[in-house]
């Protein structure tokens, strides 16, 4: 799933200035799921925009960086589209995209796209994968060191690992590489390990995305 945060108010009436008539398009799915661009939210942003702009439509799109899902739906709010002076999108940085090719106004991003997450609850997501390009789970035991690995280690542990603790965070957590050889030891796959792991594109780095809601 795609993990979105939405930006600061702030942020988002700062860009949408000199806009005032404006419809905002959310998504179905996964801001929906993160609570950042769902029904709810969206109301909610009508809620703290009404006073200064003014709302034409709203719509929560099922899939908006499907661009068929987006023009089908954005069909039912053509003319508000038209009269609007810009599009407000509580979707991914995909979402926004699909929704600026498919008209002509300007579309503004409400939300920062994080990363692709696993949801263990909801309110809780973790980077589990930076899209690199090359998966090389197969080898790992089904563990990606390059989202999971803070220092960014393709190829095994780093000396500082300490009982099975990661240095980066205090110690606290799981060293990823340590899990990787426990996995691929049970399924008697050690050998995999030998094979050599070009680093990826200079841009990937391991960040441990992760989000937490506090409330
Ligand atoms: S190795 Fe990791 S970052 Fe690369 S595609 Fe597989 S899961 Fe994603
Ligand atoms: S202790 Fe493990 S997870 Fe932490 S930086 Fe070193 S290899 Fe990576």
């Amino acid at each position: 799933m795609i993990i979105t945060e939405q930006k600061p108010l702030e942020d988002i009436e700062k860009m949408l200035e000199g806009s005032d008539k404006i419809v905002i398009v959310g998504c179905n799915t996964c801001a929906a799921l993160c609570q950042t661009g769902g029904e709810e939210q969206i109301k909610e942003m009508v809620e703290k925009l009404k006073e200064k702009k003014q709302i034409l439509a709203t719509i929560a799109v099922e899939t908006p960086c499907d661009m068929r899902i987006s023009k089908r739906d954005l069909r039912t709010v053509k003319k508000q589209i038209e009269e609007a002076d810009a599009i407000l999108a509580m979707t991914c940085g995909v979402g926004v995209q699909s929704i600026a090719d498919l008209t002509e106004k300007p579309v503004i991003p409400s939300l920062d796209t994080k990363f692709l997450g696993m949801v263990e609850r909801l309110g809780r997501f973790y980077e589990r994968c930076r899209m690199c390009g090359s998966c090389n789970l197969f080898d790992t035991g089904g563990i990606c060191a390059i989202s999971r690995c803070p220092k960014g280690l393709l190829n095994g542990p780093c000396e500082t690992v300490a009982d099975g603790k990661c240095e980066v965070g205090g110690f606290k957590n799981d060293c990823v590489w340590v899990q990787i050889i426990d996995r691929v030891k049970q399924f008697g796959k050690l050998d995999n390990l030998m094979k050599y792991q070009p680093e990826r594109d200079g841009s990937i780095k391991a960040t441990l995305g992760e989000v937490v809601w506090t409330d």
